[in-house]
């Protein structure tokens, strides 16, 4: 009486794990394009008050005010 019941729990459980497994489809191509600063992609850093001002140095100051450059984070 309780093998089908296992063998059910069993099926359901494989089904799920295959479900879980799929990769989600809209987050490979959800992206949108990134800000109209195509140039920001190649410096990580960038001025916090100018956000054109971009550098790959972990150390640079803005040329404009001074400030330490902080790592670009993607949104
Ligand atoms: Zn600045």
């Amino acid at each position: 009486m309780s093998r089908p019941v296992v063998l059910g729990i069993a099926a359901l459980l494989s089904g799920i794990a295959a479900c879980a497994a799929k990769p989600a489809p809209q987050a490979t191509n959800a992206a949108p394009p990134a800000a109209p600063t195509s140039n920001a992609a190649a410096g990580k850093y960038q001025c916090p008050m100018h956000k054109d001002q971009v550098s790959a140095d972990p150390n640079a100051h803005c040329p404009v005010c001074g400030m330490h450059m902080v790592k670009v984070t993607d949104k």
